[in-house]
């Protein structure tokens, strides 16, 4: 969730006039087929749990869910039916900030037309270097339907995005689920990602096996000390993120290219940010990688940290990293044995 470039807010654009996502979400979509060639063919794991009704199902149960909302590690049981927000400051409507192809994702989800980018408002973490902060923490964002979700899922593919990139989704999860039912329906055949911080309880990853295709998620820290203080509330992160990233890898493999296209359809993709003076522990990240998931896992080494938002407060994470700790924490991971490293600063 961590992302590689900032999602504009207001998604339509003159290049992108036809593209009516905002300006009209209720508009009826009937024609999905404008699908890029290279994307046709693959069936989204979701389409059977439709087609079962299984999706749905398990949409209203958590959507029940939300009279005592359980669905984050925060576990703050408020009732947002009500209209209460709970801790991640999201109640029951759903809020949405952008959708949207995008390209600044890895070149294995964005391809020619881009990656169909949803960006939720709110988040369930909070933390004080977020470059997306005033729509995590300041709620920037617009209120919509389950149906209207869903028709921006079959707009992103009718304009020829390669999936469906759900940003921050974790609060949200049951209106993912019973959009996605209803976009299967009229023919969504994207592969969803899941874009998350990886502060995911396993239980509610139970809800997505057999839906998400791709998880794209961040394994941010190792060292609870710095969860705790970089990410308020968020202290039992290393602990929660090890397991969910167990359950990602066991629901969706290793993520591998498709040969003939080079875009990622299904498995596991980690993004860890290199934080200054190593304050997350990535030397501790890659090693747990290594010596818990397969050699070949897809890690996407980052080097962007920028210090927005509260960062400045901190005075240890205040400046970006520089190239010797960047290329420091690549040799780690060659040396612990990771042969799958998307790299970026050298
Ligand atoms: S998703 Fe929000 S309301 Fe639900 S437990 Fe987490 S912080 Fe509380």
């Amino acid at each position: 969730m961590c992302k590689l470039a900032a999602v504009p807010a207001i998604a339509v654009t003159g290049s992108l006039a036809p593209f009516k996502l905002f300006a009209n979400p209720n508009s009826s979509v009937k024609n999905t087929s404008a699908m890029s060639n290279s994307d046709q063919g693959y069936i989204p794991s979701y389409v059977a749990l439709q087609q079962s009704g299984v999706l749905k199902e398990r949409g209203d149960v958590l959507f029940d869910e939300m009279r005592h909302c359980r669905l984050c590690p925060r576990n703050c049981e408020t009732d947002r039916i009500s209209g209460k927000r709970g801790d991640c400051r999201a109640n029951a409507d759903l809020e949405i900030s952008s959708a949207s192809p995008h390209f600044g994702e890895e070149r294995e989800l964005v391809g020619q037309n881009g990656s169909g980018t949803v960006f939720f408002t709110h988040c369930s973490m909070e933390c004080v270097f977020c470059i997306n902060y005033e729509v995590s923490q300041m709620g920037h964002g617009q209120k919509y339907s389950i149906r209207d979700l869903s028709n921006m899922m079959l707009l992103l593919q009718r304009h020829g995005c390669h999936n469906i990139n759900l940003v921050s989704p974790t609060h949200y999860l049951p209106h993912i689920l019973l959009a996605l039912d209803r976009a299967s329906a009229a023919g969504l055949r994207l592969p969803v990602a899941y874009n998350t911080s990886g502060w995911e309880k396993t239980e509610m990853l139970e809800f997505l096996d057999g839906v998400v295709d791709i998880y794209l998620t961040d394994f941010k820290y190792a060292d609870h000390d710095a969860a705790a203080t970089y990410s308020p509330g968020s202290g039992n992160y290393p602990d929660i993120a090890q397991k969910a990233l167990l359950e990602m890898h066991r629901q969706t493999g290793v993520a591998k290219p498709d040969p003939k296209t080079n875009l990622i359809y299904r498995g596991l993709m980690i993004r860890h940010l290199v934080m200054p003076g190593n304050v997350a522990r990535t030397d501790r990240v890659l090693r747990w990688i290594a010596a818990n998931l397969p050699d070949d896992t897809y890690v996407n080494i980052m080097s962007q940290y920028t210090p927005m938002h509260k960062a400045h407060d901190f005075p240890e994470i205040s400046r970006r990293i520089n190239r010797s700790e960047y290329n420091n924490a690549v040799t780690i991971a060659r040396n612990a044995g990771l042969t799958n490293l998307r790299l970026q600063m050298r």
